[in-house]
């Protein structure tokens, strides 16, 4: 994030003179306490200073980049899945290409009888099965998908920066995020490396926090 002078100027003085009373950064300043209070707000509350009641302000030694990156690792699934597209094992190859088309997703999440997560079909998975088939209407999804249990899913309080490491880790463009229930895994989201690019340019034109 990026500092006004005037921030730059208290964190100096913080730095300096901490622990230290806001009334007497005022006086610092030349400035009144009331006119502070915004930068002191936004300096607590991003990190750079910490305030104790009847002590003061002191700083606390992070730099943006420290702070940015414990902002980042404090992100959860929860607040950035995106909504999942499934189809059930039984319908054709064709119109699971279909489907990939009208929703304008890459990753299609396949469903077996019970409504529980049994499989997932990629770009490539559909563009290998129409190499050479003749009748895409005749193959069902469950013979080509990629099948539990080798699904890698995620849930909904795991933190945002280990998905996107799974997704490197396993060349996957997506997983489903997934609730446990007795029947087996109902899908509630989906994380793609979309979703990872959206929260890398929301962080830098800070619209998230
Ligand atoms: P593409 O097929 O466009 O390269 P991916 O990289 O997402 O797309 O998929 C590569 C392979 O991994 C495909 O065979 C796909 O079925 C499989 N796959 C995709 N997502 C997952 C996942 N979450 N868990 C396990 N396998 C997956």
């Amino acid at each position: 994030m990026e500092l006004s002078k005037r921030q730059e100027e208290i964190i100096e003085i913080v730095k300096e003179n901490g622990p230290i009373t806001g009334e007497n950064i005022a006086e610092k300043l030349s400035l009144t306490r009331a006119t502070l209070r915004p930068d002191l707000a936004i300096l607590t509350m991003s990190g750079f200073l910490d305030a104790r009641p009847r002590v003061g302000y002191f700083y606390t030694g992070k730099t943006g980049f420290e702070l940015l990156s414990e902002k980042i690792k404090k992100y959860k699934v929860a607040e950035f899945l995106q909504i999942p597209i499934v189809v059930k094992e039984d319908v054709s190859v064709y119109d699971a290409i279909s489907t990939m088309f009208l929703e304008d997703v890459g990753t299609l999440f396949v469903l077996n009888e019970k409504g529980c997560l049994s499989g997932v079909l990629s770009r490539k998975d559909l563009l290998r099965a129409s190499i050479g088939q003749q009748d895409l209407n005749s193959v069902a999804v469950h013979i080509i998908m990629t099948r539990m249990p080798n699904i890698t899913v995620c849930r909904k309080d795991d933190s945002l920066i280990d998905v996107a490491q799974n997704l490197i880790n396993k060349q996957i463009d997506g997983m489903p995020v997934v609730k446990d229930d007795e029947k087996g895994l109902t899908v509630v989201g989906r994380v793609t490396k979309t979703t990872i690019t959206r929260v890398f340019v929301e962080l830098a034109s800070a619209k998230i926090v």
